[in-house]
């Protein structure tokens, strides 16, 4: 992008609250008159972002800026951004006509001009003839539209939008996302706009960013990020995605779900683990013939409007999401095919779990604010800095968090064709990863255990 394209550029900004980083080292260049979307889950941090462009938070380290000027420490009035929030935040005691004028009123505009003005953002949001109704006889939707007139008679730069659609029913949300787009494209300015509803961000966006975590996983074109997932947590959070283990034998040819397939990708090295993608939607599907790359058996299959979204028990132990225009019956044999340029390979973000520790005694070492008992402390002396490794299979999850070496909470869970794999925010504040059979849910508290032969201890002086 050229620097005069960019309006808003956000440079190696990082936000803590105490001891908390809500965002981590975080980039971003917004290109002018563009549709740019922030998109995550909740607690990632995306209104945090948005509030630190609006000015009513101060970015922690780095730097802001609109149109060239740095304003990270402009106040929010003073910027050329208007905000429109999921609750609508209107005056109840104004007409809809005052309460989009009252901004205008503030900087004494002759009035003419301000009813020039309203008229002209009521006629933009397709309200014309409302400008006397008191702004509780209207429904949500049309309140919303009341928000963004007023944000828009400003004539701002650029219009920030914290889940705008969130509160209104599915029906009303689809209508005004249309109708979003439809404005974006009259008034020319760029927009900002944060939701976790990925539909909503394909739907809208020119640019969608992914956040995870207070930090961008991924930026790009809607179609960039549905078919080119840069990792497991976007593929998943994006669209429906079988995402498997896997390794790569060699270029262009993988192994995964017991099978070795041909694919596009080389450059991960020989016999490397990787993660391995493979949409719904490209799972061929029929009677089991020479052609099948695996066979299983149809354990759901589901009516969704326009496909059937069939579970496939392979063979080979592995449950895989088809979506077909054919339903084939619960219980049914079929054959499955891959086509190689449908296979997405990532590089695994990490292979097991790293901590930074100390050895306390000859059994034992301290990591994760807890002392293990291990049996691999080599002899170490006490207070020796290590790093520990265990393996996500070793890690054990119990539902009574007093049976718990440590506690932690169920943060994310991505179900691997025949395990799940969790990240669990540990209460020191660490993430420890698991591989595990049992289901858990997003939210539920656990207690961690870790068996003493399953922790590898690396010695940080002498070992690397
Ligand atoms: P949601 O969709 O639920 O609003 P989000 O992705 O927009 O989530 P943020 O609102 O940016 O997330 O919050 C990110 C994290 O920062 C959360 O863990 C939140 O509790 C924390 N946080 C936000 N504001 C503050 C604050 N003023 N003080 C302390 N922690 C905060």
């Amino acid at each position: 992008m050229q620097k005069s394209d960019c309006i808003i550029s956000v440079e190696h900004v990082s936000k803590h609250f105490g001891e908390k980083t809500v965002l981590d080292d975080v980039n971003l260049y917004v290109r002018k008159g563009e549709f740019v979307t922030i998109l995550g889950p909740s607690g990632c941090g995306k209104t945090t972002l948005l509030r630190l462009i609006a000015g009513f938070q101060t970015a922690s380290e780095g730097v802001i800026t609109i149109s060239g000027k740095d304003i990270t420490q402009t106040p929010p009035h003073l910027r050329p951004v208007n905000t429109v929030f999921q609750k609508y935040a209107l005056f109840p005691h104004l007409n809809v006509f005052n309460n989009i004028a009252f901004g205008l009123k503030l900087k004494k505009m002759p009035a003419a001009t301000i009813e020039k003005k309203v008229t002209q953002a009521l006629r933009m949001v397709g309200m014309t003839d409302y400008e006397d109704r008191h702004v509780d006889s209207l429904s949500g939707g049309q309140q919303q539209r009341v928000a963004i007139a007023r944000a828009i008679v400003n004539e701002p730069e650029v219009l920030l939008l914290d889940e705008p659609l969130a509160a209104l029913d599915l029906k009303m949300r689809k209508d005004m996302q249309m109708e979003l787009k439809e404005m974006h494209k009259n008034l020319g300015i760029t927009f900002v706009y944060v939701t976790h509803d990925q539909e909503e961000a394909l739907t809208l966006s020119d640019t969608i960013v992914v956040m995870s975590e207070g930090k961008i996983q991924q930026i790009g074109t809607p179609i960039d990020i549905y078919n080119e997932p840069i990792n497991s947590f976007v593929a998943d959070f994006i669209g429906e995605s079988n995402i498997l283990n896997g390794w790569m034998i060699k270029d262009k040819l993988v192994s995964f779900a017991g099978h070795e397939f041909e694919c596009v990708d080389k450059g991960f090295g020989e016999n490397a683990k990787v993660d391995v993608v493979v949409r719904p939607e490209d799972i061929y599907i029929f009677d089991p013939s020479e052609a099948a790359q695996l066979t299983g058996t149809v354990t759901s299959s589901i009516f969704k409007g326009v496909h059937y979204e069939m579970l496939v028990q392979t063979k080979e132990g592995y449950e895989l999401m088809v979506q077909d225009y054919h339903c084939f019956e619960v219980g049914h044999e079929v054959g499955l095919l891959v086509k190689p340029f449908d296979i997405h390979v990532m590089k695994k973000e990490r292979t097991c779990n790293t901590f930074e520790g100390k050895v306390t005694d000859e059994n034992h070492v301290e990591f994760l604010g807890c002392s293990f008992e291990c049996s691999d402390t080599k002899g170490l002396a006490p207070d020796t800095p290590v790093t520990v490794e265990v393996d996500f299979d070793n890690v054990v999850l119990e539902d009574n968090e007093e049976d718990g070496k440590l506690t932690g909470e169920v943060k994310f869970i991505l179900y691997k064709g025949n395990h799940y794999h969790l990240t669990v925010l540990t209460d020191w504040d660490e993430n420890i990863f698991v591989n595990t059979n049992d289901v858990w849910d997003d939210g539920d508290r656990v207690g961690i255990t870790i068996a003493p032969d399953a922790i590898r201890v690396i010695n940080q002086l002498v070992d690397k």
